[in-house]
Formats: C-alpha cells, sequence, structure tokens
C-alpha cells in the first residue's frame, strides 16, 4: 500500500454500494454482446440464440458467516443457495458453477470435506454441475467465493430497472424470519460465551434457524411464472432486506412506489421471536437480510393471474418518481422508506 500524503478517503465514507460505484463508474464495455455489466443481480452475456448469465459473492469467515453456530455442510449449501438465488432474479436457470476457497490452518481436511457435501447437495437439488475453482490457503479464517452461470432466453430476462408505473409490486413467501434466526443464534452465542456449560435452547425455533442456516433460492417461482404465463416487469433478489431492494427496483427505474405496511408477509414464528425480542417484525421485514425470497413488479393486467397464488403477495404498486418510496403504515400514516440494508461493510 502506498504511503504517500495524498488525501485518502475511509471506504466507510462511501459504504459498499458507493464503492462499488465509485470503482466500476468508469467501465468501458469492449463488447457488443455484454448487454448488462454492473448493476443487476447478474451480468447478461448476449451469444444469440440464448443468453448467459453471470453472477458471483463471497462470503468472508467473521464477516458473513460465524462458524461457532454454523455447521460447514449449513455453510456449503448457503453460498451456493445466495449465488442461485441472483441467477433466478433474473428469471433465468443457473446451469453451473464455480467454487473457490481460502483456507487458514485452523481447518483440516475433514473440515473442507464437509463443506464440499453442503456444497454438492445444493448442486444436486438445484441441479447444476460444479465446473472448477481455486484453492489458497489463507492468514485468517475461510473465505468462500462462488461464482453462479445460468441461462436464458433474451426476451424472458428481467432487469432491476425496467418497473412501470401503475405495476403492482409483489414479494414472494415471507420477510424478517432470517434475520431473527441470526438474532437467536447471536443471543445463545453471547450465553454460551459467559457461561460455556450452559445448553443452547433452540429447540422449537426450526423454521426461523433453518431460514438463516439453510436458505433455499427461489426456483419454483420460475416454474410458476411459466405455468401461469407472467413475465415480471422487473425483479431482484431480497437479500439486504425488502427497503433496500425496493429502492434498487425504484431508482435504476426512475420511478416511486407505495407499498402497506399490512400487505408484508411476516410468518408467525418471525413475528413469535421479534416479539421475544422486543423487535417490531416489520423491521425484521425491512431492514433484515438473507431472506432470498423475489420482489417484482407485474403489469396491472396480470394482477388476476396470481390472485390465487398463495407463494405470491402483492405489496403495492409503482408510482411517479415525484411520490418517493413511501410505505402506509397501519395507522394510515405515509413513511418514507430507507434503504439501510446490511452494509456488510459496516457491520464490524
Ligand atoms: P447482489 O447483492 O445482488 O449480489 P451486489 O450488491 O453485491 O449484488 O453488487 C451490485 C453490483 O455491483 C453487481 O452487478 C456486482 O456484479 C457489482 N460489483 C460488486 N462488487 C464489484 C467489484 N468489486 N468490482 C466490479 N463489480 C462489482
Ligand atoms: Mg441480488
Amino acid at each position: 500500500m502506498s504511503t504517500n500524503k495524498q488525501k485518502t478517503t475511509d471506504i466507510s465514507e462511501l459504504g459498499e454500494f458507493g464503492l462499488i460505484n465509485r470503482i466500476t463508474k468508469d467501465i468501458r464495455i469492449n463488447h457488443k454482446n455484454t448487454l448488462k455489466g454492473v448493476g443487476d443481480d447478474a451480468a447478461v452475456i448476449d451469444y444469440g440464440n440464448t443468453c448467459a448469465l453471470v453472477t458471483t459473492d463471497l462470503l468472508v469467515e467473521g464477516i458473513h458467516f460465524n462458524l461457532i453456530y454454523t455447521p460447514l455442510k449449513h455453510l456449503g449449501y448457503k453460498a451456493v443457495v445466495v449465488n442461485l438465488s441472483d441467477v433466478y432474479a433474473m428469471n433465468a436457470t443457473p446451469k453451473q458453477i464455480t467454487v473457490s476457497i481460502a483456507i487458514s490452518a485452523k481447518f483440516t481436511v475433514e473440515h473442507i470435506e464437509e463443506l464440499y457435501e453442503g456444497i454438492y447437495l445444493a448442486c444436486e437439488h438445484y441441479k447444476v454441475d460444479l465446473i472448477g475453482g481455486d484453492t489458497s490457503s489463507s492468514l485468517t479464517g475461510l473465505a468462500i467465493s462462488i461464482t453462479a452461470i445460468g441461462e436464458a432466453k433474451k426476451e424472458n430476462i428481467t432487469y432491476r430497472s425496467t418497473a412501470k408505473k401503475n405495476d403492482i409490486l409483489c414479494v414472494t413467501g415471507n420477510l424478517g424470519a432470517a434475520y431473527m434466526g441470526l438474532q437467536l443464534l447471536e443471543r445463545e452465542k453471547e450465553i454460551f460465551k459467559t457461561n460455556p456449560t450452559s445448553r443452547p435452547s433452540l429447540e422449537g425455533y426450526d423454521y426461523i434457524l433453518q431460514r438463516q442456516l439453510k436458505p433455499e433460492a427461489r426456483k419454483d417461482m420460475m416454474e410458476l411464472f411459466k405455468e401461469i404465463n407472467i413475465k415480471p416487469t422487473s425483479m431482484i433478489d431480497i437479500s439486504d432486506g425488502l427497503s433496500s431492494e425496493i429502492m434498487h427496483i425504484c431508482k435504476d427505474s426512475n420511478v416511486g412506489c407505495k407499498i402497506f405496511q399490512d400487505k408484508i408477509p411476516i410468518d408467525e414464528n418471525t413475528a413469535q421471536m421479534a416479539d421475544e425480542f422486543n423487535i417490531e417484525p416489520l423491521i425484521a421485514a425491512l431492514n433484515g437480510g438473507e431472506d432470498y425470497e423475489l420482489l417484482f413488479t407485474i403489469d396491472i393486467k396480470d394482477l388476476d393471474k396470481i390472485k390465487d397464488q398463495p407463494m405470491i403477495h402483492a405489496i403495492g404498486h409503482i408510482a411517479d418518481k415525484e411520490l418517493g418510496t413511501v410505505m402506509i403504515s397501519n395507522s394510515g400514516q405515509s413513511i418514507e422508506l430507507k434503504a439501510q440494508g446490511w452494509n456488510q461493510m459496516n457491520k464490524q
């Protein structure tokens, strides 16, 4: 690192998105078939009769996962799933992955085999092929970087930037469960630290724990969209919390939106855990992360097609940009959504 006395900027001043912006704003695209580079869930490359989708994610020990309560097999599974989720968010089918790992001296061969058991389980479940990677040692901890490659026809691909006024905003499944699972694991970790003979009390919390430790990507939605003949007008996966993802769609599509608090789907297990922690369940849904559900918009004329789908919840609609991104609370107040996200860079 250079030590000259030029003005330096703390990364925390920019935050994760600010930093990505800064380092990618001058990218020059050399190839006409690079349809989409930085700025969506996956990049899109046009090969004529088909498009390839490419996305990558890096998971770092102590930042994205804690091995005190994360079994390595689960970690391997999740590392694959978070990538596939980005491919599904483009309405595409993931086909291949590469896996790169950096391993510190505390890990044994058996540890890494356990990690790969999870990776192979996800490959089997989502029908993707592991086709390569890289292996390195690391000074501290474990890092896993996975790249997923998917396929789609050009006309089926959904972007973040194509929502339009009056479209209906929808989410799949339910939100906030993974965040409450994390809170529970963190609580038990603290109790264990002060009293190592205590046993964690995790019984009865299977659902939220599973949402945190072994999430699934919404493969089923690609199939459902085909079945009910819908092409979302825009789509993103919910990895950083509903607020942050809504802001991405609205900013990139140059629109505003209005959502309704009472329409946001929250599982009763999530609400119960939030209650125990004295957290508003809504906060977990809006700002918690790692749900890996899909947020998408549909043309209002398709509304009937989703009405009887138990997995799809209409939570609001797209509006003029001037309206901003607002939520109408249960008491009728209009609240401006904030992208608090889950800024991994500021977490530690
Ligand atoms: P997601 O949460 O969907 O995985 P990110 O928020 O990590 O996406 O990234 C946003 C966009 O910025 C993506 O298009 C990603 O490929 C790109 N990006 C992130 N980090 C870098 C980097 N270091 N260099 C170039 N592009 C990056
Ligand atoms: Mg994403």
